[in-house]
């Protein structure tokens, strides 16, 4: 059995955003502390962290400090330096494990990943030179994206091509940087589901929540996804699977796609997911707490679905309702730039 970290403790969190402030909050609701490291100056999340760090991921000192003051290292997003983790990791146990976070960092590690479990995923090749691209084009039709290896988010890094003849500028778009080309997936609807396993291997899976985006970036998830019973329950088990391979402590989001041929992995995320926002008032315990449960060793918490919801993203100057009936969630952001992520609301109705 896992060790519980008892009340008092201290969560050392990498990233000071949203996830790292609502993860603070649900630490907080639990007695626990949590101690944010953030290269950026007064982050959302150190509005409501007991301690913050504001130092770079290359200070190897400020690193050693703020280990030495938390109990456990978790993380709100995956491109934290591969030098950084490997002097934490000496220092103190981190959840979600490396194997997870570097296998979501790279999209061909997380497809050829993803694959040795015999999910599917869409067709893709390599892509290191406009020779590699001209050549992929041959076996994977356009349309398809051109996607970077890493780094990608809020479809950042990527490229739609609809005619072979737009290769060449497609390529130098991406700066030389390590690409994928992606045959472009035909779905019947965008699902996540948001996963949650704990130090004693207990999996627990919430609702999978129906995704539109908007420019690439996520605009509302709404719960129940319109799925039938059988695709939902693969789309879970599916979830269990991909987290007990990862040997994986913490809550995962598993984007899919849904097609005539079954569901097909677009990409995993070793951290809480914007598409379970919604488990804020739509669930007892959301995936916030559930996060911190499993990197506590806690056993996980109840996350039955109660309601019916509609998240919405709330970006740059969107404005927002203040009725008394919409759960309102802003991230204390100072400056509004469009495409930013403000807040987000989430309206219930009757669980149907
Ligand atoms: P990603 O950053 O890979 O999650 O991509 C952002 C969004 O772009 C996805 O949620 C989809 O709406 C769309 N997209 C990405 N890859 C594909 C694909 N291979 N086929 C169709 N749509 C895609």
């Amino acid at each position: 059995m896992a060790e519980m970290l008892p009340p008092g403790s201290t969560i050392g969190i990498l990233g000071g955003g949203q996830l790292g402030r609502m993860l603070s909050v649900a630490a907080s609701r639990l007695g626990l502390k949590t101690h944010i490291f953030e290269p950026a100056a007064k982050p959302p999340a150190g509005q409501v962290a007991d301690m913050i760090t504001t130092a770079g991921y290359d200070d190897l000192k400020a690193l050693g400090r703020f280990a030495a003051s938390v109990d456990v290292i978790t993380y709100e997003f995956e491109n934290i330096p591969t030098a950084a983790l490997d002097h934490l990791e000496t220092l103190r146990p981190i959840h979600p494990n490396r194997k997870a976070l570097a296998t979501s960092q790279d999209r061909i590690v997380e497809k050829e990943f993803l694959q040795s479990l015999g999910l599917k995923v869409a067709p893709f090749a390599q892509i290191d030179t406009l020779n590699d691209l001209q050549s992929a084009l041959k076996t994977i039709n356009t349309p398809c994206i051109l996607k970077t290896r890493r780094f990608g988010y809020d479809g950042k890094g990527q490229i739609r091509i609809d005619t072979i003849t737009e290769a060449k500028t497609a390529f130098d778009a991406l700066n030389g940087a390590p690409a994928v080309l992606e045959g472009f997936v035909v779905f019947e609807r965008e699902i996540s589901v948001i996963a949650a396993r704990n130090q004693n291997a207990e999996v627990a899976c919430y609702d999978p929540g129906e995704n539109l985006h908007q420019s690439g970036i996520l605009h509302t998830t709404s719960v129940p996804a319109q799925l039938s019973m059988t695709q939902q329950t693969d789309a879970v088990i599916l979830a269990g699977r991909i987290l007990n391979a990862l040997d994986y402590i913490g809550v995962m989001g598993v984007e899919l796609f849904v097609t005539t041929s079954g569901l097909i992995v677009n990409e995993i995320a070793p951290r809480v997911h914007n598409s379970g926002h919604w488990t804020q008032n739509g669930c007892l315990i959301d995936q916030f707490e559930q996060h911190i449960r499993a990197v506590a060793g806690w056993p996980l918490g109840d996350g039955q679905r109660h309601s019916n919801v509609v998240m919405t993203n709330l970006i740059g100057d969107d404005t927002y309702s203040k009725d008394a009936n919409i759960g309102l969630h802003l991230y204390g952001k100072s400056a509004t730039r469009p495409g930013r992520k403000m807040g987000h609301v989430n309206v219930i109705s009757a669980k149907t």
